[in-house]
């Protein structure tokens, strides 16, 4: 009991000096974590946790080749902008080697928000427009100009007041969003935004560019119909404006097919914002687009964006995804979440949709299926059950808060996915059982149906290289 006061009174002294704008995960518990290593995470306690929330950990935290190359580079040069070095000139052409022609030039920036404001100016400079359209339900980053096209975000705020320039397309969502259960939802959802251009224009205002995420994570995992990007991309151009894909979440082969996810839609943006995963956890991303676009701009002047120590660790990063193999594993290890929840979501009346691309998951959490409303408070008790309970970390996110929302670290294994997806099936069924007040609800524990009988559960041999040669790594740890 002492020791869990002093506990108490210890996080309550953390939390004292943070403002109360500052989001936590698990808001009314929150962790105080130590260490980490892998998929994992290690609380003051000791105790373990899988974790299903750090996209940024993405070859796995403090991988001691991360860990390693970023300890030499300080120690050997670090230093302000404007100066010519080799590993700067080689992470940019390493980075760029990930990247379709014409996108064959990049500025190197410090946070995924930098990234997307630098996006807007490049944008804005090579138009010489201003409006910008974003998605409903969008996050694009923290800085004034970025709240001002993040609709989750702005739509929060009292005595907010949108921007003139800013015009807000639907969610492309077949799930819940206004087209849905309909033929051609990608055309409709086009159509929206040529509806928007054309309105904008009756208003003498001019369209330099469209952003959103390819697949729209922030605004609840929202999958596009494959062939919105190619109708949206030519509707913009035609407008005369650029198409700039925030890939600060799902960047860097976290879709497993593609390095893009983008790839995955067959477009090639004009602009592509890339942050989160670059740096494994240290501060680095990039604005990657091509010359005749970049020199628009005029001065460029960043004093920590591609520092050395930044750029040793993140062609680590780009030798880790290589060398493991990580590709392959998001690509396999994605289908097995996504078949085997797949697989449950018959056995429960509160799981509305399944749908996802490589290791970006999400499962929707309704109050019934007929209704589709979100339930957040099934969701939020799923989420806090799979931490206390399972020890594992998953965040229920969206608009609603109603979307459990997976992006593991790559390093994420075909055990982990089975587990995960058997624990959540158990948690999600003892919550309907007590909101039921019986048990009227089966799960893979009834013996109706076992996991290894899923076929994207089957790991493939490159992901069973994959994991084995992450198992050498545990040998040197
Ligand atoms: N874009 C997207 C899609 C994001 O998810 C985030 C961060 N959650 C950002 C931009 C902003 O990145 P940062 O927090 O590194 O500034």
């Amino acid at each position: 009991v002492h020791g869990s006061k002093r506990k108490l009174e210890d996080l309550n002294v953390l939390l004292s000096r943070l403002p109360k704008s500052c989001k936590l995960h698990f808001e009314s518990a929150p962790v105080k974590m130590v260490r980490a290593s892998k998929q994992y995470m290690y609380d003051d306690a000791g105790t373990e946790y899988l974790d299903g929330i750090n996209n940024v950990a993405h070859v796995g935290h403090c991988h001691p080749q991360v860990v390693h190359a970023g300890q030499q580079q300080m120690a050997r040069l670090s230093t302000n902008f404007g100066f010519l070095t080799d590993v700067q000139g080689m992470y940019a052409k390493r980075l760029l080697e990930t990247f379709p022609e014409p996108l064959n030039v990049c500025f190197l920036v410090n946070s995924g928000s930098e990234a997307n404001d630098l996006a807007l100016r490049l944008a804005r400079a090579y138009t010489k427009k201003k409006d910008i359209i974003c998605v409903d339900n969008a996050y694009h980053g923290n800085l004034g100009s970025l709240i001002n096209i993040s609709p989750c975000r702005f739509k929060k705020m009292q005595d907010f007041v949108k921007e003139d320039w800013v015009h807000v397309a639907p969610v492309p969502d077949v799930y819940r969003g206004i087209h849905r259960d309909t033929s051609n939802p990608g055309q409709k959802y086009a159509t929206e935004v040529a509806k928007i251009i054309t309105h904008a224009h009756a208003n003498n205002r001019q369209i330099a560019g469209y952003i959103s995420e390819l697949t729209m994570t922030n605004a609840g995992v929202i999958k596009p119909p494959i062939d919105y990007f190619k109708l949206i991309y030519s509707i913009v151009r035609g407008a005369g404006g650029v198409c700039i894909a925030d890939e600060i979440q799902t960047g860097l082969g976290r879709v497993g097919e593609h390095w893009w996810a983008f790839q995955h839609f067959d477009v090639v943006p004009d602009i592509v914002t890339c942050g989160k995963p670059m740096g494994n956890g240290h501060p680095m991303a990039a604005v990657v687009t091509s010359h005749q676009i970049a020199d628009c701009l005029g001065d460029f002047i960043s004093t920590y964006g591609g520092n050395p120590v930044a750029c040793a660790i993140g062609l680590s990063v780009l030798d880790i995804i290589h060398n493991e193999k990580l590709m392959s594993a998001a690509k396999s290890v994605g289908r097995c979440l996504l078949e085997g929840f797949k697989a449950i979501l018959p056995l429960h009346t509160t799981m509305g949709d399944v749908r996802g691309l490589g290791m970006v998951v999400g499962v929707e959490i309704v109050t019934d299926k007929e209704s589709r409303k979100p339930s957040k408070e099934v969701a939020e008790m799923l989420s806090y059950k799979l931490k206390n309970d399972a020890r594992m970390l998953v965040a229920n996110d969206g608009p609603d808060k109603n979307v459990m929302t997976l992006v593991p670290p790559l390093c994420f294994t075909t055990d982990n996915a089975k587990q995960l997806v058997t624990k959540f099936d158990k948690l999600l069924k003892e919550i309907e059982d007590g909101l039921l007040g019986k048990d009227t609800s089966k799960s893979i524990d009834d013996g109706k149906i076992s996991l290894d009988m899923i076929s994207g559960i089957e790991s493939d041999s490159d992901s069973d290289e994959s994991e084995a040669k992450r198992a050498r790594y545990d040998d040197v740890d």
